[in-house]
């Protein structure tokens, strides 16, 4: 075991063995060593700023049936709504003015927004507030509308693996192909998108094996951003009777991703957050060095159910947000907050 630390410290890397004798046998003095060493790199690359987006959900319409989601298609429980273009750009304008520059803008996959419909938004989001960077997470599309949203202005894109296994991929996702996911992926990259994937924890019938394909996965498409969040259970789904993925593990796998990838934009996620109240602190001493805050106009933030009892801090709330993360020897930082590939 401590020859294989040492590698993952030196080099950042770690073979397919190396990375399934370190998950399957790590004790809690490691972990807690793995998640120090963890902080320290997020340290060394971002220093003590913590990036602040600024989340607006305008859809949970879906076409989708992911098994674990409250907003797929074949939940007739949900109340639908979308935002149009003036919604959309009055909440953004709001907290702009606030001195938000980093939006991301995520919805079900509805096939409303055409490309011509959402590119129009883009263009107009960029020409209206200027040095803003817009992040899509609108799930699966064809490359020429991902290339008409990169020219309009979107600058990053999330899309989350959700599993590199793909067995387990297509069991989730009915109707869905790991294939198809992983072209979005690189098509999102070869466009010159900042790229983020992720993986939930906690997926019914994982193995310490999956884990490990997760994480060579990301060591090979290489992503700027990486989130990683436990599945939360939501009664409306046919994963109802399975249980939450666990925050323990979830905080340990962070520590993994920035090990394995020092420069990723690495969020505290939505879902950890939700399922425990120091999640924030302990994210961060996991690496951890992004925070989304919701913008999403009170009357539809319910709306967007993706599990019960969501965490949804508000922009608005930012001091609260910012006296926390200071009582870590951090700082908020609202500004576009590139990766530093990016910046330079
Ligand atoms: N529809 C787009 C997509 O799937 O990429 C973006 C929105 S989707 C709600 C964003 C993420 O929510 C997904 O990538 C998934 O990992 C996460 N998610 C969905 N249901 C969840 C659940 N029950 N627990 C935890 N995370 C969940
Ligand atoms: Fe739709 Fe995204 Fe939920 Fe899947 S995870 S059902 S694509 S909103």
């Amino acid at each position: 075991m401590r020859e294989i630390l040492k590698k993952l410290y030196e080099t950042n890397n770690l073979d397919l063995n190396e990375l399934t004798f370190l998950i399957e046998n790590v004790d809690e003095a490691t972990i807690t060593d793995i998640k120090e060493k963890a902080k320290e790199l997020n340290q060394k690359i971002y220093g003590n700023k913590i990036y602040i987006r600024a989340l607006l959900e305008f859809s949970n319409y879906c076409r989708k049936n992911c098994m674990y989601c409250g907003l797929r298609k074949d939940n007739e429980n949900v109340d639908r709504f979308r935002l149009d273009k003036n919604q959309i750009v009055d909440s953004i304008g709001k907290a702009y003015d606030f001195g938000y520059r980093s939006f991301v803008m995520q919805s079900g996959e509805d096939e409303y927004y055409t490309k011509d419909i959402l590119s129009d938004i883009i263009f107009t989001l960029k020409e209206k507030f200027e040095g803003i960077a817009i992040t899509l997470s609108i799930g699966e599309r064809k490359f020429e509308e991902y290339e008409a949203f990169k020219k309009a202005g979107a600058d990053r894109f999330l899309l989350r693996h959700e599993t590199a296994n793909e067995k387990q991929y297509e069991k989730l996702h009915p109707g869905m192909s790991f294939e198809e996911r992983v072209r979005c992926l690189h098509d999102l990259k070869s466009l010159g998108y900042q790229v983020g994937a992720g993986f939930l924890v906690g997926l019914p019938k994982t193995s310490s094996q999956i884990m490990v394909e997760n994480l060579r996965f990301l060591k090979e498409l290489q992503p700027h951003m990486v989130g990683i969040g436990p599945l939360i259970i939501h009664n409306d789904t046919p994963l109802k009777n399975f249980s939450n993925g666990s925050v323990e593990d979830t905080f340990f796998y962070l520590a993994i991703t920035r090990l394995l990838l020092p420069k990723a934009m690495l969020p505290v996620t939505t879902a950890v957050n939700t399922l425990d109240k120091n999640g924030l602190e302990r994210g961060i001493h996991s690496g951890g060095n992004v925070l989304m805050l919701n913008l999403s106009p009170q009357e539809v933030k319910q709306k967007y159910e993706l599990y019960k009892n969501r965490e949804t801090k508000s922009v608005y709330d930012l001091d609260k947000v910012a006296e926390r993360l200071e009582n870590l020897g951090y700082e908020a930082y609202i500004g576009r907050g590139d990766h530093i590939d990016w910046s330079i």
